[in-house]
């Protein structure tokens, strides 16, 4: 039996300057309470080794396999709208003022529940706890690389359905990018685009440039999830820069799943193409199962690479002109991000190290 430790002393510190992040998977967010809640009896032990990927995994699909078991404890309203709940009370602990969140509709449905009724229900749960926090988000639905033409499409379909909601506001393709094509994804891309739904994907993680060239030739991307193995082929850099397609960048998440390719996050090719002039921000991908917080993430790249407090803003201030909310929202949070001043609320707590 493992006794669950008490949580850390936490003191009063100032309120740090507001955040963004655009990458961020609603099945890789969920903390130990949570877990405990939707599956009673799960030890601390059994939590950090089988919904807590270790910092260095075997590759993509072994670090897959623990959102895979998280999944199957999101099967009904309830545990969708604790789940959101959850994932909103991490984003207050790390000051994030706007997130954008993704999931795979499809794959909440062994409980009974339609695909409509799941995006419904995750739609509810994020509007709810985003009145109720202050921290804004919209809604991003994957489709899968395993999926067929169908499955995709019927995603595509869900989302360009949804769009008049104000909620969901972009498609994206997640998944073993290592192990299946585009071919059963290039239709279902091609209707959300027609339907004004904004369009992102993952590459550039587990293949090389060719599979983000891939991407931007058949699916017609405004972002890409990752794609920090652009910085391969100076061609595939330039291609990127050139067509104002921006990164998701998810620095420790990378160093989990990519190998060698990344042995230490020292490796990790974020500063040079940043540095190269590509449009990037930080996102965290997946904050349970990577455990890692945005505040964590900035405090790496400072020390990795030295990157100031002033570079950090410009990551966040990339990511909120390249959201997928509406201009409104837009503006309201560049004046937030530009402001000298400390938005008005109460000091935040953050845990003593
Ligand atoms: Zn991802």
């Amino acid at each position: 039996m493992v006794k669950i430790q008490r949580e850390p002393l936490m003191e009063v510190l100032p309120r740090p300057q507001p955040k963004a992040e655009l990458h961020l998977h609603l099945d890789c967010c969920v903390s130990y309470a949570c877990v405990a809640a939707l599956r009673p009896g799960t030890s601390l032990a059994e939590y950090l080794r089988d919904y807590v990927a270790p910092a260095k995994c075997a590759n993509l699909v072994d670090f897959l396999t623990r959102p895979t078991r998280i999944v199957q404890l999101m099967q009904t309203p309830r545990a969708l709208r604790l789940v959101t709940d959850d994932l909103f009370a991490q984003l207050v602990a790390d000051n994030v003022a706007y997130a954008e969140i993704r999931f795979a509709p499809l794959l909440h449905t062994a409980g009974g529940m339609r695909p409509e009724r799941v995006v419904e229900e995750v739609e509810t749960a994020v509007a709810q706890a985003s009145d109720a926090t202050g921290v804004r988000a919209s809604v991003i639905l994957c489709t899968l690389r395993h999926f067929d033409a169908d499955a995709s499409m019927a995603t595509a379909r869900l989302a360009a359905a949804r769009l008049d909601g104000g909620v969901v506001t972009g498609f994206d393709l997640a998944g073993d990018e290592a192990g299946f094509g585009l071919d059963a994804h290039v239709a279902a891309f091609r209707h959300a685009r027609e339907h004004g739904v904004r369009i992102t994907a993952h590459a550039g993680e587990s293949r090389g440039a060719d599979g983000v060239n891939d991407v931007l030739d058949r699916l017609g991307p405004e972002r890409i999830g990752h794609g920090v193995r652009s910085i391969e082929d100076e061609r595939t850099v330039e291609r990127l820069i050139a067509g104002g397609v921006h990164l998701e960048v998810c620095p420790t998440s990378n160093v989990q799943t990519m190998g060698r390719l990344v042995p230490s996050y020292a490796d990790h090719p974020v500063d040079r193409l940043r540095s190269a002039g590509i449009s990037l921000s930080i996102s965290t991908d997946a904050r349970t199962v990577a455990n890692v917080t945005l505040d964590r993430e900035y405090e790496r790249l400072r020390r990795a690479f030295g990157w100031t407090a002033d570079d950090l803003a410009r990551c966040n201030l990339a990511a909120v002109q390249a959201s997928f909310t509406d201009a409104t929202l837009r503006q309201e949070l560049v004046r937030m991000f530009t402001s000298p001043a400390c938005p008005p609320g109460p000091p935040a707590k953050i845990a003593a190290p």
